[in-house]
């Protein structure tokens, strides 16, 4: 059997990037850009008021102050009309309004008086002031985003202002979900006999979608027998990047997942590791699209997504993904049993001396409620022993901060 760190190497060496394609403006925040962004346009691609007032020819203003002047128009943002100024006049412009040709300078409305039909004003401006150039903003030809940055939120709106509609990136993987056996109810239905509700597709749907991974498909597969799952896995492996299913991936009879992925050709990267809670997890490749086969424990679902969907995550779209590896001091003793490395999860608190691990009490992979506020997997190598308080160990981080 491999063991944990095997079975990442193995991952980072054999999770390729997806392959680059356009992507809609309205879901390309987060992704890694595929090629240079170039503006194909000036912004703006008109001279424009930058506030509310008159726009003038400075060279009118001839002699001593104060100017009176006849107002030709108005003119408003959004007027696609071109307008020429008449010598000796001005007009009336909105902020972001065109400027009529001629027009050099703008006078805030703050800073003028109306006369009737006149504008009056006292001081002379300078020549230019409150006047946005064309490609004052951006310039056609400009490198906007280099190829390899990651966009941000704020980025969308410039990529929106040289009016792209989408963007070539590294896409999103299209993930799918399947959660095996035939006791797992959806909950909102009534439980009978033996059943239980499926707390694997919400814990991870809801992980994908806090990282940013929305999720495609979702399914709960019976199995009673091995045919629906081998249909269902079939599908989705045909149309997603990445399917993770639960369940059905260890010794029992109704454990169909390992022929299953034998059965549709699957090249299986690692079956079994050396870790608790997790062992039977399967990591197979099907020529473009992975499938990451989790034990269906809810604790090895949560801990797996950590151990291994973030990082396959990092690797089909290019987005760095450092675990944040910290060590910390044990506040309690741990008992462990087994050879296994163990994976267990602990409250951080921040101390003057460094960071205290506080263990969950009742772990179990079965336990999901001792996975209860969190913030850190505790790495402990295996050996039947117990790990006594004030014991150094290495956390890994699974609080989620959100990118700025
Ligand atoms: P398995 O890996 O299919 O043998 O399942 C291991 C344990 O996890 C069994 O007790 C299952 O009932 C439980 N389990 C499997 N899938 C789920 C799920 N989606 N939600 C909650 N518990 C599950
Ligand atoms: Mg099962």
């Amino acid at each position: 059997m491999i063991t944990l760190k095997e079975a990442q190497d193995k991952v980072q060496q054999t999770v390729k990037r997806l392959p680059p394609k356009p992507v809609l403006l309205s879901s390309v925040v987060g992704c890694v850009v595929a090629e240079d962004v170039v503006a194909p346009i000036d912004v703006p691609q008109f001279p424009r008021s930058a506030m509310d007032g008159i726009a003038l020819r400075v060279a009118d203003l001839k002699g001593n102050g104060p100017w009176s002047l006849p107002i030709q128009m108005v003119i408003e943002a959004g007027d696609t009309e071109r307008y020429i100024l008449r010598n000796g006049n001005v007009v009336k412009i909105m902020t972001g309004a065109p400027l009529a040709e001629g027009a050099d300078t703008v006078v805030k409305v703050e800073d003028i008086t109306i006369d009737s039909d006149n504008a009056v004003i006292s001081e002379k401006p300078q020549r230019g002031a409150f006047v946005r150039p064309r490609g004052n903003d951006i310039q056609s030809g400009q490198v906007l985003f280099e190829k390899g940055t990651t966009l941000r939120p704020g980025d969308i709106g410039i990529l929106a202002s040289i009016g792209l509609t989408e963007v070539r990136v590294i896409p999103r993987p299209r993930i799918a979900l399947i959660s095996t056996g035939s006791e797992i109810v959806e909950p909102g239905r009534a439980l009978e006999h033996g059943q239980i509700y499926d707390s694997n597709i919400p814990t991870l749907s809801s992980l994908l979608t806090y990282d940013g991974f929305p999720v495609t498909s979702q399914a709960r597969v019976c199995t009673n027998d091995h045919k629906p799952l081998r249909a269902t896995l079939a599908e989705n492996l045909k149309n997603h990047d990445l399917v993770i299913t639960t369940g059905a991936v260890s010794m029992g009879d109704f454990d169909f997942i390992p022929e299953i992925v034998e059965a549709l050709g699957g090249r299986v990267l690692f079956h079994k590791v050396a870790v608790k809670p997790g062992k039977p997890t399967l990591i197979a490749d099907f020529d473009g699209c992975w499938l990451v086969a989790l034990p269906g424990n809810p604790v090895s679902t949560l801990v797996g997504y950590f151990l291994y969907i973030r990082r396959i995550l990092s690797l089909m779209t290019g987005v760095p993904y450092e675990p944040r590896i910290a060590q910390a001091t044990l506040a309690d003793d741990i008992f462990v049993k087994g050879n296994r490395f163990n994976i267990l999860g602990a409250r951080l608190e921040s101390t003057p001396q460094g960071l205290l691990a506080h263990p969950s009490k009742r772990q179990e992979s079965g336990r999901l409620s001792s996975t209860r506020g969190i913030d850190a997997l505790m790495m402990i190598e295996g050996g039947t022993r117990t790990v006594k308080k004030g014991s150094s160990v290495f956390v890994e981080l699974t609080n989620h901060e959100r990118l700025p």
